[in-house]
């Protein structure tokens, strides 16, 4: 641990709750270099939903890279681009009825975000745009504004700006109409909200403890654009590639965003990949208007596209996440019925969801338990109070039994401590 302690930034972070080195990854293991295996509970924040190294998709790596296929090329035209986009329509638009243009931004989640922002801005010629509290969109300045996460937002040291928060579904609890309180926001001229360009909204929130918005919610959001002429971008970097269940986060809500932001999960691959879906009419950009040096990635694009191929040809790989989905969701229940069924409660959907815990020192105690025997898995939520499953969707249902009997063990003995200590 020396080297990364001398040599590697204070900013560095996962490595802190997992300190050991990692030399080898498959499916939903990840290997020390000691040979110890831990199953994988947070799979690059979702980054992994068709596991580590999975053999078609290497081995579709492996080959493109002994043929000499291009590794880098700007965004110039290249076979691997143009097999991933006729793919992903074929397989993904298509099928859902769905037409976009795709743009290939940087690499990262936030670069894609960044990008739908100021193509927002650009058309409409609006400054502002709605965000929510607990909104979770990335670090660069841009996608920062529009993140809720004080940790984050306090190193920015700029101004973070032209982005008004609302309050996400159920931020008052179930009982206050977050939709009726924006439109009398957005009606009301002496409101002091300006005009917003867009809206920029995760159907799941992520990062911002597994807020899941119910499909009435999201569809009275898109009226509420509609209705105020906002743009609605919905960020899928998380919630989509299959991680609910369905491709898209918002498949079967019936809506309609005008431009769907996508990273994380994308390559299938875990490589760095990123892409804005944006309707036809928005493509206002002129060439080169934003550009990047790593705009689209070769290697990217092949194991999409081979992830695309393997997974999506038809409904079963989504059948399976909604029932691993359910698996998951009815052990953590069992957990909660045993260990807290007053302070525990289970939060998200699909294969994006968690236990939330009465605070952030129960749930860190509990990762921490767990990861002892044998299983990374990590927190999200305002207060780091959420324990959140991310599993690769490829997991198998004995390794998801196996986790979630080493999830009952942490909270057996971090909430009877918990007891403990009220009672004394
Ligand atoms: C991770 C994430 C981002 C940022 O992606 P990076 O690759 O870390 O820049 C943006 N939005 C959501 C919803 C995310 O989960």
């Amino acid at each position: 641990m020396k080297t990364f302690e001398l040599h590697e930034s204070g900013v560095r972070s996962y490595c802190r709750s997992f300190p050991v080195v990692f030399k080898q990854a498959r499916g939903a293991e990840l290997i020390t270099r000691d040979g110890k295996t831990y199953i994988d509970f947070l799979a690059g924040a979702g980054t992994l939903n068709y596991g580590h190294n999975h053999p078609v998709l290497k081995q579709a790596l492996l080959e493109y890279i002994t043929h000499d296929g291009l590794t880098h090329g700007l965004d110039m035209y290249s076979e691997a681009k143009e097999r991933f986009l006729e793919t992903f329509d074929r397989l993904i638009l298509k099928p859902r009825n769905m037409s976009y243009l795709m743009q290939f931004t940087g690499p990262t989640g936030t670069n894609a975000v960044e990008a739908a922002l100021k193509l927002a801005r650009k058309v409409t010629g609006r400054n502002n745009v709605i965000s929510f509290t607990n909104g979770f969109h990335g670090c660069s300045i841009g996608a920062l504004a529009a993140t809720g996460n004080q940790h984050h937002r306090g190193a920015a040291g700029v101004p973070l700006t032209d982005v008004s928060r609302m309050p996400y579904a159920n931020y008052f609890g179930d009982k206050v109409n977050t939709i009726a309180m924006m439109d009398k926001l957005l009606e009301d001229p002496s409101s002091g909200v300006d005009k917003p360009a867009a809206v920029i909204v995760e159907v799941v929130q992520g990062e911002g403890g597994l807020n899941a918005a119910s499909a009435e919610w999201v569809r009275k959001l898109e009226k509420l654009c509609r209705k105020h002429d906002m743009l609605l971008i919905v960020d899928d970097i998380q919630a989509g590639c299959g991680r609910t269940g369905t491709f898209f986060s918002f498949e079967e809500m019936g809506i309609k965003p005008d431009m769907i932001t996508l990273s994380k999960s994308l390559s299938g691959f875990g490589l760095p990949f990123a892409m804005v879906l944006l309707r036809k009419e928005l493509d206002q950009w002129a060439p080169g208007e934003h550009n990047g040096t790593f705009r689209g990635n070769n290697h990217a694009f092949v194991t999409a596209a081979a992830a695309l191929e393997h997974f999506w040809q038809d409904d079963s790989f989504a059948q399976s996440v909604r029932a691993k989905g359910k698996r998951i969701a009815d052990g953590m229940h069992k957990i909660v019925r045993r260990y807290g069924p007053d302070s525990l409660f289970v939060k998200g959907r699909g294969m994006m969801i968690g236990i939330s815990c009465p605070d952030g020192d129960v749930a860190a105690a509990i990762c921490r338990h767990a990861f002892e025997n044998g299983l990374v898995i990590e927190t999200s939520g305002a207060h780091s109070e959420v324990v959140k499953c991310l599993c690769p969707l490829v997991i198998s249902e004995e390794q998801i039994d196996k986790a979630m009997s080493i999830l009952d063990k942490a909270f057996a003995a971090v909430m009877s401590s918990q007891t403990r200590e009220q009672a004394g």
